[in-house]
């Protein structure tokens, strides 16, 4: 093992929320900051182009390639669990859709005895996070780091997808990060002039010249280092070295919502009857470390189009794919500027809730399965995800060897009201695609098939065929109940200098997509980082 270096913060993971640490607490020049990435350099050409994101989910040079374990409601499935290992972590693989979640998500977890995290709060570390392309307003940031762009131009799917939305008596809506979210209007992309733009991109490249941050990649932190109930450092292996690094001031977990309970567990800071049967020794006994696992589910409706304008189109004619290519590089414009989404609605199942309770995703191309081969024929994608999910899952390691992936199981769908909202969002997506504005579209409902009418048919195909939206959160989640893993300065409650800032903090799910939150848990856990340090 090779001698420890010094610094003042060390930080695993440089991911959405890491990039952003490692930016802001080293801004100042005062604090030496070590990043430790188990993932390399952002170079894959596809992390860059929004569309290439469909080709990241199956490769192991930027992705930890996880999976469930069998989902007992699921048909016994294991569900894919894509996460970024490279610089940037899922802000380089992910969909790019830039979603906040409502501000009752915000309010909600301040009444859940979480200080200074009510909407009113956060929304100045929103602000400070955004590059808005339509410029700042009470709602918006412009000139922070990450670019926030609209998509490059309309579709007529996207367009008939609105209408037909607005056909059901619901509204449109131009700015799901406006005052409402209802509606059915474009999404906005963490991009810049067509190109993503991961946290890797926005934050961490300002401060990769400072000579107060040591990055390294391809660096596994496999244990955090514990004098008693005090953090103090980080043991990490590049390849076959050993290697530890001893932090004066703290030690901050930004691993993501499975690597960061995992590191934890590893470290005997967990379920003490989980960490003794892999032969642990237990530091403090923290049941809520991998409890709580929370995550967005969505059923894809799919249908075959009455004309050939869409993705599939593109991909599988030479000439179209050649000109779409050569478009996007002469303009940065077209197909290949396109992220997880194009348009999107959200939307309430009933008078019963007050705000939207499910997300609708609208894509331009059909497949079997996220990441498979565009469908033939032209065909199209509406996918149905509740926003608030009851149901609570967790994350355990299997093995005391770091390298050995935990278990991680969502257990989607097993609160009763998840099933229900679930079918009520079905009901609601079959509902606006029959309107008129849809309709002219569609050859066929291809899967399922328009023969599905009852609930139980609709159940069981949701069953057979959904799969994860990648937003698990809260498996170190934040609170002042007993099993709360971090406090409200996100410190861990009973352990001195060790933090964890990243998605696994949020109390509950937020009704969105999980980057803009995670940033602005970076941006704010940084200012705590900072305040504390001055003091
Ligand atoms: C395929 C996909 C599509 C998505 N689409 C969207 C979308 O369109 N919009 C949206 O808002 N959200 C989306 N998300 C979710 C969003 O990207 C995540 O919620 C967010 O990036 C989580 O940030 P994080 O900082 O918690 O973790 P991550 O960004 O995953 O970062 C964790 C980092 O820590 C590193 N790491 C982990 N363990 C160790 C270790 N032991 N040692 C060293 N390094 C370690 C990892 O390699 C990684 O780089 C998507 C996610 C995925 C995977």
């Amino acid at each position: 093992m090779s001698d420890a270096e010094t610094f003042d913060y060390i930080i695993v993971g440089a991911g959405s929320a890491g990039c952003v640490l490692a930016n802001r607490l080293t801004a100042s020049g005062r604090h030496r900051v070590l990043l430790l990435e188990a993932g390399g350099h952002d170079r894959h050409f596809w992390i860059h182009v929004p569309l290439g994101y469909g080709k990241l989910f199956n490769d192991a040079r930027v992705n930890w390639l996880y999976k469930s374990e069998p989902e007992p409601e699921l048909d016994h499935r294991q569900i894919i669990q894509p996460r970024g290992k490279v610089l940037g972590g899922s802000s380089s693989i992910n969909g790019l859709l830039y979603i906040r979640g409502q501000a009752d998500d915000y309010d909600h977890w301040r009444q859940l005895g979480n200080a200074g995290w009510s909407f009113d709060d956060v929304l100045p570390y929103f602000r400070r996070a955004e590059d808005q392309e339509r410029g700042a307003d009470a709602l918006h940031g412009a000139g922070g780091p990450l670019s926030v762009s609209d998509v490059c131009e309309p579709h007529p799917l996207c367009e008939a997808f609105i209408a037909a939305v607005q056909e059901a008596g619901l509204p449109r809506n131009d700015d799901f990060n406006g005052p409402a979210q209802e509606g059915a209007g474009y999404f906005q992309y963490t991009a810049r002039k067509g190109l993503r733009r991961s946290t890797a991109r926005g934050y961490l490249r300002q401060a990769r010249g400072r000579p107060n941050l040591k990055v390294v990649t391809n660096a596994l932190a496999t244990r955090i280092v514990m004098e008693g109930r005090r953090a103090v450092g980080i043991e990490y292996r590049r390849g076959d070295e050993k290697h530890v690094a001893t932090a004066g001031r703290e030690v901050l977990l930004a691993g993501g919502a499975f690597n960061s309970p995992q590191l934890m567990q590893l470290s005997g800071l967990g379920p003490a009857a989980l960490l003794q049967q892999h032969g642990i020794a237990v530091v403090a006994d923290l049941p809520g470390v991998g409890a709580d696992l929370q995550d967005h589910l969505q059923v894809r409706f799919q249908y075959r189009c009455t004309e050939p304008i869409t993705m599939n189109d593109v991909i599988h004619s030479w000439r179209h794919r050649t000109l779409a290519g050569l478009r996007y590089f002469a303009t940065r414009k077209g197909l290949l500027a396109i992220g997880a989404g194009y348009a999107g609605a959200f939307l309430r199942t009933g008078p019963q809730v007050a705000t939207p309770d499910v997300q609708l995703h609208f894509l331009i191309f059909s497949a079997d399965t996220a990441g498979a081969a565009l469908h033939t024929f032209p065909g199209f994608i509406v996918s149905v995800c509740q926003l608030r999910p009851e149901s609570r899952g967790f994350v355990h390691i299997k093995s005391a060897d770091p390298r050995d992936p935990p278990a991680i199981q969502p257990r989607y769908l097993t609160s009763p009201a998840d099933r229900d909202t679930l079918l009520a969002g079905m009901r609601l997506l079959q509902r606006i695609m029959r309107q008129p504005a849809m309709r002219r579209y569609v050859a066929e409902e291809y899967a399922p098939p328009a023969s599905v009418t009852s609930d139980a048919d609709l159940m069981a195909y949701a069953r057979k065929t959904s799969t994860t939206v990648f937003h698990p959160t809260s498996t170190c989640r934040m609170g002042t109940d007993p099993t709360a893993v971090v406090d409200e300065r996100l410190r861990v409650r009973g352990i001195a200098r060790l933090r964890v800032v990243d998605a696994s903090i949020m109390p509950a799910l937020v009704s969105g997509n999980t980057n803009a939150g995670t940033v602005m848990i970076g941006e704010k856990g940084a200012d705590m980082i900072l305040q504390d340090a001055a003091e």
